[in-house]
């Protein structure tokens, strides 16, 4: 089987639209969306309508609960609380509903999906150190987990001794005895210094995962941003990937 996973789709509907088509041209089985379908991009409606209709599973991200008021914004900086409060002001009461109702863990057979991690996935830790990489394999009931949130594609793996270290998730060919926490990178905001969007396809058959990223028209989302008046900060990072 093919399984898609993407995350951090953030109102970027051009982005959201580039990786889609992939996905279907990478005839997929199945596709899962680990997160944050709003909160800075200019499309928040239409990303919830298109994940929601192409996804078999979506967990929640610490920016859906802002916009529906679940999780306050006290930790956000000031530019993700203003894009939060527009989004709060545009979000349509279907959107609302959904976002209100996704759940923040989803089990998938072998596969855990969360936004942040799976210890404690609702107080939005983010999985950068060993120490924190160390806490989430502890709350981990299955071989493989992808998270998404810090928007930087990395994938810690932990191996029978219990050694913990990285990988580029680019291809990693999953071995037996391995536990593995995949971050998906970011399809509406990516931070790793590359603008593309990212999005992975998981093959159980040969037990290989690959992390790709396309480009998409930026300036499209850049243009739309800018007449709605959201911060440059946020307009800006868009083309530098950051
Ligand atoms: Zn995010």
């Amino acid at each position: 089987m093919r399984i898609g996973i993407f995350s951090d789709v953030h109102g970027n509907l051009e982005a959201l639209k580039v990786v889609l088509k992939a996905l279907e041209k990478e005839k997929v089985d199945r596709s899962y969306c680990v997160g944050d379908l709003v909160g800075y991009g200019p499309n928040p409606n239409q990303c919830v309508k298109k994940v929601m209709q192409f996804s078999d599973g979506v967990v929640a991200g610490n920016h859906d609960r802002a916009a529906t008021g679940l999780t306050p914004t006290t930790n956000f900086n000031e530019y993700a609380r203003m894009a939060i409060k527009w989004t709060r002001k545009v979000l349509n009461e279907n959107a609302m509903n959904i976002l209100n109702r996704l759940p923040v863990v989803l089990r998938e057979g072998k596969i855990t999906l969360v936004h942040a991690t799976p210890d404690e996935p609702e107080a939005w830790h983010y999985i950068f150190t060993y120490t924190d990489a160390h806490r989430s394999f502890g709350a981990l009931k299955t071989p493989l987990c992808f998270v998404g949130h810090s928007h930087a594609p990395v994938a810690f793996v932990r191996n029978e001794e219990g050694e913990i270290f990285t990988q580029d998730p680019t291809e990693i060919k999953l071995e037996e005895g391995k536990m593995y926490i995949i971050n998906m990178g970011s399809v509406g905001q990516p931070r790793d210094g590359d603008p593309r969007a990212c999005y992975g396809v998981l093959d159980t058959d040969e037990s290989r995962f690959r992390l790709k990223r396309l480009a998409y028209s930026v300036e499209v989302v850049q243009e739309k941003m800018w007449k709605e008046n959201l911060p440059s900060y946020l307009i800006d990072r868009l083309s530098a990937g950051q």
